[in-house]
């Protein structure tokens, strides 16, 4: 058999290793147009504030694990232009010469992941020597290495999401003064509702960060490949760096000019063996949607526990084993100057958007018993749908236990469980770790308020 990857990332390489696993005589090979397979994409604002040494540490596995000790051909710096689906035949240019080959498949795999919009919105910053945006990992690198240039002093970060929170504490940790600009009202305003966003944005702006909410951005200002500025609907703003995390998009290309179905987010569409709507294609990672589990719609999430767990369905598919990938929830967290923000489900605003009728508790717990030293305040959010107890979704920040007790929610929300299920949830307990009622059950008996004191099972 022979297994074509297309893309090296995260659920490429969990597709060739688990279906060369199952069928060690089969012929696998991963086409990869950088010059690196397995790679962190998320160390990369880590490597540019120099958490991180060098870049090759972002790499999981050295080259030759999966050339020599899993038997996987690897060809990088190789880019395939072109599949014929009814040839069952994939061109491929060596990126260094522009020599083309074409090789054959059984069975192929897109996991061409996910690209920025930064140039598809402000195409000038193409020919910008100081606009970075993030291409691959060697961006970390290069954005370190600009900032830290003599003379180099403001940096302005055009975006309030994940990316954004990210560079901006590792910028400050150059050295640099950070301005961060969101066009909406509220910083990380896709993931987080306003009053968690707020606290988030009271936080960072303690750590010196300056943050201009409700300011989209128009054009970037400056000549000779250089940019000098912004001009946004509330004026201009000046910097030496321009970093911007204005979110990501699909990366379709290869897959919409083969004629694979896309779905209604804009991804590849898959069915739950993310088999695509070609015979013997499967698509994984950031490049495919899958299905939510609290609203059974499509939905788009890019991120990399489920680009993991994406290629090792279709590996195992290919393989000839029975699995399938159930959907997500929506868990994501970040970190940001010592405040751990993490999230699953649905926020209220998603929930209504959705049809539920949600009930909400918001709460400020203590992540020790009060006698014990190192506890810290913990701000939790619980939404539940009014009319079952169903839990929907939940955000909460603090210390780093803030991101566990999101984790929580997140398996009792796969689970389709209620809040008297978490109520009665058997949380451990000792002082060094966790209060005796835990917040996250404070927070269940606070819905028990709302909805009732008896299950309605
Ligand atoms: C800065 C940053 C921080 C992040 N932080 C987090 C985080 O904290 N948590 C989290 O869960 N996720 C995070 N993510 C998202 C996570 O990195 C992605 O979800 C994950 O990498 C997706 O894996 P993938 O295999 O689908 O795509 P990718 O890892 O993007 O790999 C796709 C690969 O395909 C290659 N390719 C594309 N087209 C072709 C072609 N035609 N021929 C050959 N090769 C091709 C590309 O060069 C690329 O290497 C972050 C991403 C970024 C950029």
């Amino acid at each position: 058999v022979k297994v074509l990857v297309v893309g090296g990332g995260a659920g490429g390489m969990a597709a060739a290793s688990r279906a060369k696993r199952l069928m060690p005589d089969a012929d696998v090979t991963v086409v990869e147009k950088s010059n690196w397979v397995s790679f962190a994409l998320c160390g990369i604002p880590y490597l540019a504030g120099c958490t991180i040494k060098r870049l090759d540490q972002l790499l999981h596995y050295k080259l030759e694990v999966f050339t020599k000790k899993r038997g996987i051909n690897i060809l990088l710096q190789h880019e395939v232009v072109d599949v014929d689906v009814s040839a069952r035949t994939a061109r491929i240019v060596d990126l260094r010469n522009g020599k083309e080959t074409t090789l054959e498949w059984d069975k192929l795999v897109i996991a061409t992941g996910a690209r920025s919009r930064a140039t598809s919105i402000w195409p000038e910053i193409e020919e910008m020597d100081n606009v970075f945006y993030i291409k691959h990992i060697d961006t970390g690198d290069a954005i370190r290495r600009y900032a830290l240039r003599p003379g180099v002093e403001k940096a302005v970060i055009v975006g309030s999401g994940y990316v954004g929170m990210e560079m901006a504490e590792n910028l400050v940790a150059l050295g640099l003064k950070v301005t961060i600009v969101e066009a909406m009202d509220t910083i990380v305003p896709n993931a987080l509702d306003p009053e968690i966003s707020r606290d988030l944005q009271a936080h960072i702006e303690s750590k010196g960060v300056k943050v201009i909410t409700g300011s989209p951005v128009r054009e970037f200002r400056g000549d000779k490949g250089r940019a000098s500025s912004i001009v946004t609907d509330n004026g201009e703003i000046e910097g030496d760096i321009f970093i911007v995390g204005v979110g990501i998009e699909p990366n379709t290309a290869l897959a919409r000019a083969m004629g694979l179905r896309i779905g209604e987010t804009g991804a590849v569409w898959t069915d739950d063996k993310m088999m695509t709507s070609a015979e013997d294609v499967f698509a994984v990672g950031d490049v495919a949607e899958h299905k939510d589990l609290v609203t059974g719609r499509r939905v788009w999430r890019p991120f990399a526990q489920i680009a993991n767990k994406m290629g090792y369905v279709a590996g195992s598919v290919i393989g000839g084993r029975e699995a399938s990938f159930p959907g997500s929830v929506g868990t994501s967290a970040f970190k940001v100057f010592d405040l751990a923000v993490a999230r699953t489900g649905l926020t209220r605003r998603e929930a209504e958007a959705a049809g539920f009728k949600p009930v909400e508790v918001e709460l400020a717990g203590s992540t020790k018993p009060h006698y014990m030293p190192g506890g810290s305040e913990i701000k939790l959010k619980v939404v539940a749908d009014e009319d079952t107890g169903r839990i929907l979704g939940g955000q909460a920040l603090g210390d780093d236990s803030a991101f566990w007790r999101v984790n929580v929610l997140a398996g009792l929300i796969t689970a389709g469980a209620t809040v008297w299920d978490l109520f009665f949830t058997d949380l451990g307990y000792a002082p060094p770790l966790s209060p005796v009622w835990d917040p996250l059950v404070v927070a269940a008996r606070l819905l028990m308020r709302k909805l009732g004191e008896k299950p309605r099972y």
